[in-house]
Formats: C-alpha cells, sequence, structure tokens
C-alpha cells in the first residue's frame, strides 16, 4: 500500500497504486479490482485523484496517436500531458483551447475536471473541445462516447471526476496561433466593485483573471490587478516589439522549493509586505498593451517547482466556489471580509468569471468564481465551513478538483439534482459500488 495526496498534500490516505502502461490492460484492471478510481498526474488538490482502495496511475499512457492540422483535431492518450502537447505543438502554430492554471495536467485529468481557463466566459470548459473518448467502463466493457453516440455518458463523463470510467484515448481540438506571444493588458482595480466591473468590461477579452489582495480592507477590499490578454498575431509583434521571434525561448522550471517551509512562514506581516510590492508593480505596468511570453501569463506558478512544500508539512486547502452572477458582489464581499481577518491569510487568490457548464456535474455555471489557498491548520478548516455557508446561501458551489473538505450537505446544495442523475447513471453502468475514489465516498456520490 502507498499513502497519496492531492497537490494540497491534505488529506492522505493509503491506497494501492497500479500503473498500466498499456491501455489493453486498462479493463483487466476493472475487472481484478473494486474500489479504484484513474489518476492523471495528482494536480487536484484533495481527495479525488485517489481511490478508495485502489488507484490506477494513468500517466504512462502518454502516446500521440494522430493529428490533422487542417482541422487541429488531436487524438492522445489520457496519460499525456498538456505540457507534451503544447511543447510538440505551439512552435508548430497551435495551442489547447483550454489550459487551467498549470500545464502539468493529463488529458485526462483535464476531461475528468472538465477545467477551465482564463477563457471559460468567451470559450467553455476543456470539455467543450472534446470530440470523442475512448472509456472503459466499471465492469471493463470499452466504448467511444461522444455529443453523437452515448451523449449522456459523454456529459457525465466531462466533469464527472473519473467516476463514470476510465478515459483511455481522448479527441481533441487545437486552435491555430501566429505566435507563442500574448497581448496583455493590466488593469489596476482599487477595490471590489473595480475589479468585477474590469472583468465584466472584459467581456471581450478572450483572456482574463484577477489576482486579489486579500489582505486589502475597508475602502480597499478586494482590491486586484486584472490580466487582459489575446493569442498575439505577428501584426502586433511588428507594432508592439518590432524584431521579436514569434516563439518566445522555453523557460524551463529554475527555482524549487528544496524542503517543506514552516507553516508559519506566511504570516500577514510577510504575505502584506508580498502584496503591497506585488500590487504596485502592477499599478506601474498597468496600462497600455504589451508582450508577455505564454509561459508567464499562462502558468506564472509553473515557474517554481514544489511550490506546494511553502505551506508547510500539514499542506493546504484550497476554497474554489462559483456565485450565480446576481449574487456575486455581496457575497463575494463576504467571503473577502472574512479572510481578510485571518490571521494565516491567503498568499494566493484568483478571481474568474465563468460561463455555462458542459458536463452533467461539471464546475463552472455563469457566474463569478473565486480561488483561495490556505494552510490546513485547525483554525483555517474551522473558516472554511463559514465560507461554504456564504457560498450555499448564495446559491453558489464548490469545485470538486479543489475540494478535499465539503460535507455531504454542501455538495448537495450546491449540484442539486444533477448529482441526483450522475448517481442515477453510476448505478445504471454499474459504477456506483466499484468506482470509489476517497472523494466520492465522503460526498456519498
Ligand atoms: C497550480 C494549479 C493550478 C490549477 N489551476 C486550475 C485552473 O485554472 N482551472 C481548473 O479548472 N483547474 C485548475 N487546477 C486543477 C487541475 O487542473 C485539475 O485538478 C486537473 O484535473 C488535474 O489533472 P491531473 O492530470 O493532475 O489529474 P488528477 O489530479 O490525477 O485527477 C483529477 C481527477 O481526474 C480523474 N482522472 C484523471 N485521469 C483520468 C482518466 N484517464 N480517466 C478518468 N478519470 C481521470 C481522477 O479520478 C480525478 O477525479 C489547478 C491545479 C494546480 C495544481
Amino acid at each position: 500500500m502507498t499513502v497519496l495526496s492531492g497537490w494540497g498534500r491534505y488529506p492522505r490516505a493509503e491506497t494501492r497504486l497500479v500503473a498500466p502502461r498499456d491501455p489493453g490492460a486498462v479493463a483487466g484492471l476493472h475487472r481484478a479490482f473494486s474500489g479504484f478510481v484513474a489518476r492523471g498526474n495528482g494536480r487536484a488538490y484533495g481527495d479525488a485523484a485517489i481511490g478508495a482502495d485502489t488507484t490506477l496511475a494513468l500517466r504512462g499512457l502518454d502516446r500521440f496517436v494522430a493529428f490533422d492540422p487542417g482541422t487541429g483535431l488531436l487524438e492522445v492518450e489520457a496519460g499525456v500531458l498538456l505540457s507534451e502537447i503544447i511543447d510538440l505543438f505551439l512552435p508548430r502554430g497551435f495551442f489547447p483551447f483550454v489550459v487551467p492554471g498549470t500545464r502539468l495536467v493529463t488529458v485526462g485529468g483535464a476531461v475528468a475536471a472538465d477545467v477551465h481557463g482564463k477563457n471559460h466566459h468567451v470559450e467553455g470548459g476543456f470539455g467543450q473541445h472534446v470530440e470523442s473518448l475512448d472509456l472503459v467502463l466499471a465492469d471493463g466493457a470499452e466504448v467511444t462516447c461522444s455529443r453523437g453516440a452515448h451523449p449522456e455518458l459523454f456529459a457525465a463523463t466531462v466533469g464527472g471526476m473519473g467516476l463514470t470510467g476510465t478515459i483511455l484515448r481522448a479527441t481533441i481540438r487545437l486552435r491555430r496561433v501566429e505566435t507563442g506571444w500574448m497581448r496583455q493588458r493590466t488593469v489596476a482595480a482599487p477595490d471590489l466593485d473595480a475589479a468585477m466591473a474590469a472583468l465584466e468590461g472584459a467581456g471581450s477579452a478572450t483572456y482574463a483573471v484577477a489576482w486579489i489582495d486579500c489582505l486589502a480592507r475597508g475602502a480597499g477590499l478586494g482590491r486586484s490587478l486584472v490580466y487582459c490578454a489575446e493569442h498575439a498575431t505577428r501584426a502586433d509583434l511588428d507594432a508592439l516589439g518590432p524584431g521579436t521571434p514569434p516563439m518566445p525561448p522555453v523557460r524551463r522550471s529554475a527555482l524549487a522549493v528544496p524542503f517543506d517551509m514552516p507553516g508559519f512562514t506566511l504570516n500577514r506581516v510577510s504575505v502584506s509586505a508580498f502584496n503591497a510590492v506585488y500590487y504596485r508593480r502592477g499599478q506601474a505596468a498597468a496600462g497600455p498593451d504589451h508582450l508577455a511570453a505564454w509561459q508567464p501569463y499562462f502558468f506564472p506558478l509553473d515557474g517554481v517547482g514544489d511550490w506546494n512544500r511553502i505551506y508547510g508539512p500539514r499542506g493546504f486547502v484550497q476554497h474554489q466556489c462559483v456565485l450565480p452572477k446576481a449574487a456575486s458582489r455581496a457575497a463575494l464581499g463576504a467571503l473577502l471580509d472574512r479572510v481578510s481577518r485571518l490571521g494565516s491569510p491567503s498568499f494566493l487568490a484568483v478571481l474568474k468569471l465563468l460561463g455555462p457548464g458542459s458536463g452533467l456535474i461539471s464546475f463552472p455555471m455563469e457566474g463569478y468564481t473565486l480561488a483561495l489557498d490556505l494552510p490546513a491548520s485547525a483554525q483555517n478548516l474551522a473558516l472554511l465551513a463559514e465560507l461554504d455557508d456564504i457560498v450555499r446561501t448564495a446559491g453558489g458551489r464548490l469545485y470538486l478538483a479543489k475540494d478535499a473538505r465539503q460535507t455531504r450537505a454542501t455538495f448537495e446544495a450546491g449540484y442539486g439534482d444533477a448529482a441526483d442523475r450522475f448517481r442515477s447513471l453510476r448505478r445504471e453502468t454499474g459504477a456506483a459500488h466499484k468506482i470509489v475514489s476517497a472523494q466520492s465516498r465522503r460526498l456519498g456520490l
């Protein structure tokens, strides 16, 4: 048995780890074991990718199967990382339609969480750009599902957290890009209203995200830097940086956190000091369009290896909620007010606008999503229950890919009828007692 955790290193659980290297082996594993779930690259924060008894580690399914440059359709095995797709295809003028805040996720994990990027308000989630999936069901039978074939199964698998079956292969659509640069504009927003107005105003921008200073209080509550961007064209390079080569040099992660930092390193004083400097730097850069390389724009955290160690040996949790638009202003104000009074503050807080979701239980709904990282101390875990209440009252819900601790009641309030339909489909396909993650057991899914 092995002790596994997600990216947040909380909670940790014992499981049997099995790592097939061939897609053909997966059906046999489904027949041999019970209480299993698939695992990609372990970037979900909590316990979604830990099997209740057995975990099928699928990074070994890492072959590229087919690519059509005419349509941008790419077929890959589920363990291929988005970073591997970008490394191979960006120099050829293609980029995934949707990327989350780290490129170190597998295609299987991106489908199973229906991950969203900074462009969800315009282009939807990862699942929207999936053409078809080859899936092994609970009993080992293999099916191909898409919007045309087995559409209910397809909709339940997109955002279904691995609980409908194991994805072997996916065919996804890549977008054409002319360069590896982004035409970026930064807006400094002195408070929450200004941040929301900037995100709403950025509705026509393909990418938009706000970094929030969670320690700002009073009149400055919610002060933010909003980063809007488009893929830069060659004409943009000529206008903004004549002579710039179309592909920026690839930066390998030079920095890494070498050991678990003591939990107290992130305190009100250190985080306040960091936030003040960061906000001032952003304010100074605000205004005109400029060029930013794709790596720091999309994946700033990938530049620091093992950064999950800065929260200390107890690990950390991310609280990510989405709130319906109409209730967002009041609920965001309440969440930020509560968090800004914390002793061990959130180092990283991000606000984005989401459009409608695509999968049966996928997380996105039209509204605002706020993500907060907090050390997993007893005090913070108690406080998160208060944040859950604010989210529930506002009609929102929590993201399963980040969740390590929500209660069944919070989950049911957020996902309602969709969760019931998902459970029925799991019963009908034999997955209910066979495909079980630590998370699905905790939430009664
Ligand atoms: C720094 C950082 C930033 C992030 N930013 C974002 C963001 O901006 N937007 C966003 O949406 N998410 C974000 N995430 C979360 C991350 O994108 C998701 O958790 C994603 O699912 C992780 O993929 P993975 O390959 O690591 O999968 P894992 O973490 O290993 O698994 C995640 C889920 O996918 C299932 N799964 C994995 N592979 C398969 C398969 N082959 N078949 C069936 N099910 C499978 C697992 O059972 C599990 O339920 C971020 C995570 C990190 C660490």
